[in-house]
């Protein structure tokens, strides 16, 4: 029987991306030939998401589809691995008869043992956390690119009250420093422009003797023109020490993804949040103050539990008062298994979506404001590739995180530094003009580079 042929599907956060490279690097260490089309795989892995209801639910939906498969193919594997095979275990099994491998976040290393239990027909099932798996030793199975993830830190300890992470992903750990440094280093043999480093909660890496501002400056001299990103910070443990990391390495991006979720420390106290907004405010003005342009973006949930009209206007007061380059923005939505699942959800459907749209709207305010704002400087892009619209165009990113569109210019290439200036803007698009191919990369805006 031919086993060899794997097919993945990956949905959800770029931890889940970073996912799928390493348990494509078990797969391909064991033999098996990677698939992208999934007509002719042997086994189907979907990898999954459950940090929402609607996540979930789509997968369900996938399901049904991939089931279909099955007709043609009767030895065909469907394996669900990620956030709801560790969330939802047996159930899954039970609910989706055409599923025949679960495989939770710490348990990807059998896979191919498990593989070979769904074949000889028996249900594999892998859900065991760990305190200890970071995955270090496996070389993440990656196409070439310009940008790759690392995941530095697995697991979280925070508990927030909305969310099933620590119960899907287990209790916190960091890789050793080397192994991370080892891996950015191949990276950028490789040619790669971009690396960023992933956790839930990246602020709390320790591998015992080096803390990640530690990390950030060993990754940042690696290579200089190697931009390095990070997410997602807590704000009770983003340290100023980490602060001036950034702003002394050009190369350490200038942007920071800092999930607010209320303005109010009611709502925050209840969500167990641990900060205040007086403290959360405090990082982004010594942020700004040491980090010249740094730009932020946050989390904000509307509707959560017992929030009131007032506190949600104050939501929209700290998102004035920050300025946030972007946001993700949903409603609130109970997960079993959390703290809040046991809360009432009291706030009705219509409330959430009403106060979730001035939010929106808000947020689209602000970011049209700051980047019409930008009209006229200058900035370096790296060109990351053609527009979606048009191949008369590259699309590329600032160090601050902005997109920018420029026009495909005569010796510039994908992967290339590039000075532009700023003509036009969106909410959510900056359009550049093409000055110069920089050779060093620098980051701060209106800088002028040689
Ligand atoms: S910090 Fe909170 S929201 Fe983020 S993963 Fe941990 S528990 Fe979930």
């Amino acid at each position: 029987m031919n086993k060899n042929k794997v097919y993945i599907e990956t949905y959800g956060c770029q931890m889940n991306l970073a996912d799928t490279e390493v348990i494509m690097g078990i797969l391909n260490n064991n033999g098996y030939e990677l698939t992208k089309e999934i007509e002719s795989s042997d086994v189907v892995f979907l990898n999954t998401c459950s940090v929402r209801d609607n996540a979930e639910q789509r997968i369900h939906g996938r399901l049904g589809t991939i089931g279909v498969l099955k007709q043609n193919n009767p030895n065909l594997v469907i394996g669900i691995l990620g956030c709801m095979a560790e969330r939802l275990r047996n159930d899954l099994i039970e609910k989706e008869k055409v599923v025949d491998l679960i495989v939770g976040h710490d348990e990807y290393r059998k896979i191919p043992e498990l593989i070979d239990i769904a074949f000889s027909g028996e249900k594999g099932i892998g859900v065991k956390l760990s305190r200890t798996e970071t995955y270090e030793d496996i070389e993440p199975y990656r196409e070439e690119g310009l940008s790759a993830w690392i995941s530095v830190v697995r697991g979280c300890d925070k508990f927030c009250t909305y969310c099933v992470v620590p119960f899907t992903r287990g209790r916190e750990r960091s890789s050793k420093i080397e192994s991370i440094v080892d891996e950015v280093q191949r990276l950028s043999e490789r040619g790669f422009r971009e690396v960023t480093l992933l956790g839930q909660n990246v602020n709390s890496y320790s591998d015992g003797e080096n803390d990640f501002a530690d990390l950030l400056v060993a990754c940042a001299k690696v290579d200089k023109n190697l931009r390095i990103r990070f997410t997602t910070s807590h704000p009770q443990d983003l340290s100023d020490k980490l602060l001036y990391v950034i702003a002394e390495y050009p190369n350490l991006c200038n942007y920071i993804h800092l999930p607010v979720q209320s303005g109010s420390d009611r709502v925050l106290e209840k969500m167990n949040r641990t900060y205040s907004i007086e403290h959360y405010l405090g990082i982004i003005e010594r942020a700004r103050k040491i980090i010249p342009g740094v730009t932020f973006s946050t989390d904000i949930i509307s509707g959560f539990p017992t929030e009131t009209e007032e506190e949600h206007k104050m939501t929209l007061d700290v998102m004035s008062k920050v300025r946030y380059d972007g946001a993700f923005m949903f409603k609130y939505s109970p997960r079993e298994g959390t703290r809040a699942y046991k809360m009432e959800d009291d706030i009705p459907e219509e409330v959430k979506s009403r106060r979730l749209t001035e939010i929106i709207d808000q947020q689209q305010k602000i970011a049209y404001k700051i980047n019409q704002g930008l009209i006229g400087t200058e900035d370096i892009v790296l060109v990351e590739n053609f527009s979606k619209k048009s191949n008369q165009f590259y699309s590329g990113r600032t160090s601050t995180n902005k997109i920018v569109i420029l026009p495909v210019a005569e010796n510039v290439q994908i992967g290339d530094y590039v000075k532009v200036k700023i003509y036009k803007a969106t909410s959510a698009t900056l359009f550049g003009e093409f000055l110069k191919i920089t050779d060093v990369y620098k980051k701060h805006k209106n800088v002028n580079v040689a």
